[in-house]
């Protein structure tokens, strides 16, 4: 019989070997996600043995991270911003840097203001319902042409208990309705930004498992800043905000197509890597 030592050891080493990237923490959470504990509480309790089943899952689960399988879709779930969301791979897996662009919103409104947001890609929903949780009067419109993500994102309001104060839509950015002229306070976009060349040489976990489409935009890597930040002029009250996550190298091409467009006061706000990674601007 296996001891949770024993287990985690040998996973650690069999996913080293595969070449997953920090082996030894993903065979830790693995185990602490089938344990359904913590990853520091496996420290407390080296020497206990795991059940048959328990080992049976933990196999199966090792062997799919081996495949390079992304660790969020094994255990079906990632924090962000303090919350849980569910993934799977009709959904790109939310990353730390979004974070900031969602940080950078709250900060730049306040909890009393009726904000009306649109999310351009709505994806897992982690966007909308992490501004949803700290923006109480703001009401969001989420749009994403995945009905499978709508789907997700749908779930992960409800298991966030968000009532009411977002409306997930599946339609195609590019056939959202105007509507109303200029109604909108902030839109917000992460977009997907890689280059079609640079996904290729992106790691398997990206390129066999996260939605293509949710990653690049099979061109240059801005189509989507254009088309956003061309419509958003419409869409947008006065003095709007529109804000964008972006990619490696981008800040200074989606700066100029946002002052070709009538935004102001661009700001660019680093990430932890001292990269530039969020984009926003006022509509004069
Ligand atoms: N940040 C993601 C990555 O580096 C890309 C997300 C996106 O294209 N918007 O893989």
């Amino acid at each position: 019989m296996l001891t949770i030592l024993n287990a985690i050891e040998l996973s650690a080493d069999y996913l080293q070997k595969k070449g997953v990237d920090s082996a030894r923490i993903n065979a830790e959470l693995i185990l602490a996600d089938i344990l359904n504990c913590k990853r520091m509480d496996l420290y407390l309790k080296f020497d206990q043995p795991l059940s048959e089943e328990e080992t049976n899952n933990y196999r199966e689960f090792i062997k799919r991270r081996g495949q390079r399988e992304p660790l969020q879709y094994i255990t079906g779930s990632v924090e962000f911003y303090g919350l849980n969301f569910i993934v799977n791979d009709n959904v790109l897996i939310p990353r730390p840097e979004t974070e900031l662009l969602v940080e950078e919103i709250i900060n730049n409104f306040t909890k009393e203001e009726e904000l009306r947001i649109l999310d351009v890609g709505a994806g897992s929903g982690n966007i909308s319902i992490s501004l949803a949780k700290h923006l109480p009067n703001c009401k969001i419109i989420s749009i994403d042409k995945s009905k499978n993500a709508i789907e997700v994102a749908n779930k992960n309001a409800l298991n966030n208990n968000i009532n009411g104060q977002i409306d997930f839509r599946e339609i195609d950015f590019n056939n959202f309705p105007k509507g109303e002229f200029r109604q909108f306070n902030i839109i917000v976009s992460n977009p997907p930004y890689i280059t079609l060349q640079e996904y290729s040489s992106l790691e398997a976990e990206l390129i066999n498992y996260e939605p293509k489409e949710a990653l690049t935009d099979f061109n240059d890597g801005l189509t989507f800043y254009k088309s956003i930040t061309e419509k958003s002029k419409d869409m947008l009250q006065k003095k709007g905000k529109l804000f964008f996550e972006i990619g490696h190298g981008q800040s200074a091409e989606i700066r100029k197509i946002m002052e070709m467009n009538n935004f102001t006061n661009i700001k660019i706000i680093k990430d932890y890597q001292n990269i530039d990674r969020v984009i926003y601007g006022e509509l004069e």
